[in-house]
């Protein structure tokens, strides 16, 4: 299949079908990020993306993923075209998935979800980096936490599965207990269907990396991050949320059913906590 660019997708997508239907991120603003920088937005045209799928697709694939960072913008009838088209030439075909930046939800009202339910599509994901406004403001998020919460109810509420990502460590030093509880909060209120956290990487390049080297953000240790991880999950009332920290950015990896294995979890961290057992910043990457 021809991606343009490094592709990026979910860790729970490594076996799916990734159709690129827009190009980067229309906000590729956010202090952190380098993912997109090289690519200018755009969206694909109808006659490309067929183009890919009537070519690319073949009976293997029982997942597709439709990315780059904000695939989710593209209207909502293209959308129900390409789902269509994939279920069409893919009848194996059981979860479609999709990228989505919380602001693109606002082009969508909860009829139109429901609609792009009815047609196949099971899960988005949404990077909300963390629930603290403070934060939100300083990486140039774009959003507000209560704009947020409003769009990812939207998702809940079209029978949508919705899959949230955290970055741990996102606050630095000053802001973690900050990041922790404000997010905590957030997530309690939405509930998602499934949440995993991924780890701060810094990367050269970035607004970040320079704050960090001109002594503005101070940045986590390991210790420090799985801390906060423990704050975060303390501070989670949830029903049902598949909890997952197993991206390669992680320090330690944790999975279970919150808030049903809340407590295993928290002595996990404990146990890595107190026998300094994490995973080497050598292994860490995007
Ligand atoms: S974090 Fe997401 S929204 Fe922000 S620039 Fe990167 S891809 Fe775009």
């Amino acid at each position: 299949m021809p991606y343009e660019g490094a592709i990026y997708r979910p860790p729970s997508e490594a076996n799916s079908l990734i159709l690129q239907v827009t190009v980067g991120c229309s906000h590729n603003r956010c202090t952190f990020c380098s993912m997109y920088k090289d690519k200018s937005f755009r969206m694909k045209s109808k006659e490309e993306i067929f183009d890919d799928i009537d070519t690319y697709t073949n009976d293997f694939y029982t997942k597709a993923f439709l990315a780059d960072g904000d695939a989710m913008l593209l209207p909502t009838g293209l959308l129900i075209e390409i789902i269509r088209r994939i279920r069409a030439k893919m009848p194996k075909i059981k979860r479609i998935g999709i990228y989505a930046h919380a602001n693109n939800l606002k082009t969508k009202s909860v009829e139109e979800l429901k609609s792009l339910r009815e047609e196949g599509l099971n899960i988005v994901y949404v990077g909300i980096e963390s629930g603290s406004d403070k934060i939100l403001e300083k990486i140039n998020k774009g959003i507000t936490s209560g704009e947020m919460e409003k769009e990812l109810m939207k998702i809940s509420e079209s029978g949508i599965k919705l899959s949230i990502m955290i970055i741990s460590g996102l606050g630095g030093k000053e802001l973690t207990h900050e990041h922790a509880v404000e997010s905590a909060k957030l997530l309690s209120r939405v509930k998602p269907k499934f949440l995993s956290l991924l780890t701060l990487m810094l990367e050269e390049g970035t607004q970040f990396y320079n704050d960090v080297k001109n002594n503005k953000v101070e940045l986590l240790n390991p210790e420090e991050i799985l801390l906060e991880t423990k704050l975060l999950i303390e501070n989670l009332e949830l029903n049902n949320t598949i909890f997952r920290v197993n991206h390669a950015s992680n320090y330690l990896s944790l999975e279970g059913v919150l808030n049903r294995d809340k407590e295993r979890i928290l002595e996990e961290i404990n146990t890595a906590v107190r026998d300094k057992d994490y995973i080497p910043e050598y292994f860490r990457r995007l």
